[in-house]
């Protein structure tokens, strides 16, 4: 018995990590669960992690060039990637969810979703304003829609 209650503080101290940090690399969670509980080892946060995947408690996100992140938020979302700061942020679109829920495409029967988009993200583009407003509204007269191309 004393083992289970064992494995659910270190499950809720995994979890807690995970709904405080945004998308999160399994050594990112462990960092964070460590501090708090340094007997807990890498192994353990792995194989929580693990398990929480496995369990549906989580959703497991592979997007390019980054190591495996974990998402609390199981609502179907895409994903955007900040050029600049590498931060993952949640985008909700419309038709999105219904989509991933099981559409049937050209005979091809969908289950599931990893959309990635890039971009920059709402701090970063704030920072930006903030260095040379004036620069970049200058800019955007000559450049006009230069931003939308990768889409
Ligand atoms: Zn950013
Ligand atoms: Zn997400």
């Amino acid at each position: 018995m004393a083992g289970a209650t064992r494995n659910t503080k270190q499950k809720q101290a995994v979890y807690e990590a995970l709904t405080r940090l945004d998308h999160p690399t399994a050594t990112q969670v462990y960092a964070c669960v460590h501090t708090e509980h340094p007997t807990l080892s890498r192994g353990t946060v792995f194989r929580v992690l693990g398990a929480f995947a496995a369990e549906g408690r989580v959703r497991r996100v592979t997007l390019a060039d980054s190591d495996t992140r974990y998402d609390h938020t199981l609502a179907p979302h895409a994903h955007g990637r900040c050029r600049v700061c590498g931060r993952v942020c949640d985008i909700f679109l419309p038709d999105y969810a219904s989509i991933a829920r099981g559409a049937i495409c050209g005979g091809f029967h969908i289950d599931g979703c990893e959309v990635e988009f890039t971009g920059v993200c709402g701090t970063c583009s704030k920072g930006q304003m903030r260095g040379s407003a004036e620069e970049i509204s200058k800019e955007k007269e000559n450049e006009g829609t230069q931003g939308h191309q990768d889409v």
